[in-house]
């Protein structure tokens, strides 16, 4: 279905869906910090000990599949087609958290390189605001349904 012909319900959706809402992320609980004060994650469904974040989230993909956060693609692995990314490029200061690391297939990851995520524009963006658009739209006919 092309995004501009989705119902204002899926809109929606799409609008308010965080990925961190979604596995592998939330296969992840934050347990302690180290001794260096660097967060450690245990993963559901596995009897690991707590790592950081990188290793945590490779972990996590492997047990439970994930996307791609900038074009969506669905993968299984890291090792196949699937690596993490540091969203802020470590060359420009991006650290080694969660809250800077997603899922990436080795395309996107090699297309985004250092950019930074609005240089770069993933179609997860894309889809993102023609989600807003669809649903501005629908909104649109209701009021001047009236
Ligand atoms: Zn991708």
């Amino acid at each position: 279905m092309k995004a501009e012909q989705r119902r204002p319900a899926e809109a929606e959706a799409i609008i308010h869906r965080h990925w961190r809402e979604e596995l592998p992320y939330r296969a992840l609980v934050h347990v302690k910090d180290s001794a260096h004060g660097t967060p450690l994650y245990m993963v559901a469904g596995s009897s690991e000990p707590a790592r950081k974040a990188s290793k945590a989230l490779k972990l996590a993909l492997e047990l439970h599949g994930g996307r791609c956060f900038y074009c969506q693609a669905k993968g299984e692995t890291v090792s196949a087609h699937f690596t993490l990314d540091h969203v802020e490029p470590k060359r420009r200061g991006g650290r080694d958290l969660l809250r800077n690391l997603v899922i990436a297939c080795t395309h996107c990851n090699r297309s985004k390189a250092a950019l930074p995520v609005e240089v770069f524009q993933p179609n997860a963006g894309r889809e993102w605001l023609l989600a807003i658009q669809a649903l501005i739209k629908a909104r649109l006919e209701l009021i001047s349904e009236d």
